[in-house]
């Protein structure tokens, strides 16, 4: 944790939360499967994501897979009592001994969503390049503002950059990462575009070419079909749906925080995700896995 005036409130919160008696009143709930808990990481540390598993273990939960979500789905099956699914978005490179390493020694299920250009050609992933460029103060607009822009306005930014900047060590994993883990029970992955780019800002051409390429690379390394997606940034439009079904695709994740309810079933290729985060307590970093952390903003 980060140690700030923020965090320390929000820790303060979350011990609120979690000795007020929420947890078990959500674990009832949770037994009669009325929610499945779906939680997302993007580069956690080792401590991080193994309290995490433990935690949800320590306090009865199952962890379910991917393809247990679309099994149920298929065959229009209730849902398990205390179900949690974990999900990690990128593809970074520490995800190998931080996530997958601790998934395999406790044996649950994990997928993970990859953004196969950064992977197949060691680029950093965008927005380190934007950080670059703003750790050296050149003109760029920020993060948040490139995510705004049309994507070749967003891309031309970054060519600029990388043209200014010598190599840099890789941000995400390597294919062979990947394919050590293709006959894995436990480690799964899917696809988290190609560039990572904002679908909503891009040509439907672009779009498609984002939604369907990364398939055919994952593919090509893992030789089993890539059928689940999540969506870089959670942008999407109906048009970005319609590329997934079309393209063989059962499944998609948002980034909507919200507790997976059996309605939530109903469009498959809008499944809402809690997200963790890195540098703020563990405490509410459970109380936002849990979902508990979002209840203020009156969520079911
Ligand atoms: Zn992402």
């Amino acid at each position: 944790m980060v140690l700030n005036v923020r965090n320390l409130v929000a820790w303060c919160y979350g011990i609120y939360l979690l000795s007020s008696g929420k947890v078990r009143k959500l674990k009832e709930k949770s037994k009669n499967g009325a929610f499945i808990l779906s939680v997302y990481f993007h580069n956690p540390s080792k401590k991080l994501f193994e309290l995490s598993v433990k935690w949800f273990l320590k306090n009865g939960f199952t962890f379910i897979s991917v393809k247990d979500l679309i099994t149920i789905k298929e065959n229009k099956l209730g849902f398990p009592p205390m179900a949690v699914i974990f999900t990690v978005d990128d593809g970074w490179k520490e995800n190998q001994q931080n996530i997958f390493e601790i998934a395999e020694k406790y044996q649950i299920p994990v997928t993970t969503f990859i953004a196969t250009e950064p992977v197949e050609e060691g680029t950093l992933f965008w927005w380190s390049y934007v950080n670059i460029a703003l750790k050296e103060k050149w003109q760029v607009p920020s993060i948040s503002e490139m995510k705004k822009l049309k994507n070749q306005n967003r891309l031309d930014f970054i060519n600029d950059i990388k043209s200014k900047i010598n190599k840099q060590e890789r941000d995400a994993l390597i294919p062979e990462d990947l394919i050590n883990y293709q006959y894995s029970n436990y480690i799964h992955f899917g696809s988290h575009t190609v560039t990572h780019p904002i679908l909503s800002n891009c040509t439907s051409e672009v779009a498609h070419f984002e939604i369907t390429q990364s398939q055919k690379i994952l593919q090509n390394w893992l030789h089993y079909p890539i059928n689940s997606f999540a969506y870089p940034n959670g942008n999407y439009t109906e048009r970005e749906i319609a590329i997934l079904k079309d393209n063989g695709y059962k499944i998609a994740f948002n980034t909507v925080p919200h507790y997976l309810t059996p309605d939530k079933m109903s469009n498959i290729y809008e499944i809402p995700r809690f997200d963790v985060l890195e540098d703020v307590s563990f405490v509410e970093n459970i109380c936002r896995m849990t979902g508990l952390w979002f209840e203020r903003k009156k969520l079911k």
